[in-house]
């Protein structure tokens, strides 16, 4: 089952480009885990330069922490293995915890992503935690800790969540870096809209700064939705027409894409996290 949770760095398909905004948090996964994975001879002579074993990402849900992670296994040219997808954990603990580590150092460099890591590694949850979630954990992180130094320099724990509170302190002390993701600013979310209309029919001058303004609160993973409900209203009104004139069109050609659209599907997808700019004053 490790098998299916792998993807070679060649097949992930994002790269950093992919991922609009985020300059700084690219800029310190390069030097924290491209570079030392693509270039480890630079990181072996004296103390100060070590890289690290754990990197957490964390922040609101859908502001690109998966995405970033596979764009990240891209550039370094990792592996990627996503064991948020596995579904079978809850076997046999040990024997699956040491089968990862042990797939994993085969494969270097790698990383081993764990999405929702409070779920997997949660806190403990005292008399009423379930036997088999505190025998994963404790599991883990000793196969974790077991890693050979010269493994433990291109195997990468790289984990994400939306509640860092919900963790365990066992498990971020092994999470030495822990970087926020934050929903975007203005300035932002016109990057991020950007990038996810890089490849779209838009009108031309296209006023990409007035959508960010017009999006406050919106996380990338909302833009992506609004852009998707606002690229299928030319497509609507299509097929409207084809109704109304009683035929379809062979080939047919749909206009290109306003701002007038997004602006209109605002009210299908609005931001999905409750957030009010004005009490952050
Ligand atoms: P969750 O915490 O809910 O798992 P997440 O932070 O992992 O969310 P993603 O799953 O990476 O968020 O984001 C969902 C989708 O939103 C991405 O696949 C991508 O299409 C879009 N998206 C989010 N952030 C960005 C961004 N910065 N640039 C481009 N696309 C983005």
């Amino acid at each position: 089952n490790f098998v299916s949770a792998l993807i070679p760095p060649d097949e992930i398909g994002v790269r950093f480009d992919d991922v609009g905004a985020l300059e700084d948090v690219k800029r310190t996964l390069n030097e924290l885990v491209s570079l030392p994975m693509r270039r480890p001879e630079l990181f072996s002579h004296g103390n100060l330069l070590r890289p690290c074993k754990g990197v957490l990402l964390f922040g609101p849900p859908g502001t690109g922490k998966t995405l970033l992670a596979k764009a990240l296994a891209t550039e370094a040219g990792a592996n990627f293995i996503n064991i948020t997808t596995m579904d079978q954990w809850f076997g046999d603990a040990e024997k699956l915890t040491k089968a990862l580590f042990s797939f994993a150092s085969r494969l270097t460099p790698v990383i081993i992503f764990i999405d929702e890591v409070d779920s997997l590694l949660g806190a403990r949850g005292g008399t009423f935690e379930h036997e088999a979630t505190r025998r994963i954990r404790n599991e883990f992180m000793a196969a974790w800790d077991g890693l050979k130094t010269k493994d433990s320099q291109r195997i990468l724990v790289l984990a994400a969540t939306n509640r860092p509170f919900d963790l365990d302190d066992a498990v971020i002390r092994r999470l030495p870096r822990r970087i926020y993701i934050g929903l975007p600013d203005a300035d932002n979310r016109t990057k991020i809209l950007k990038v996810l209309l890089a490849r779209e029919n838009l009108e031309p001058d296209f006023r990409f700064d007035k959508l960010a303004i017009a999006t406050d609160g919106y996380s990338g993973s909302d833009l992506k939705n609004l852009c998707i409900a606002a690229a299928y209203r030319p497509v609507e009104e299509l097929l409207e027409a084809e109704k109304e004139r009683g035929q379809s069109v062979v080939m047919p050609s749909l206009r290109l894409l306003q701002l007038d659209d997004f602006i209109k599907a605002k009210s299908k997808v609005g931001a999905s996290i409750a957030y009010d700019a004005t009490s952050m004053n």
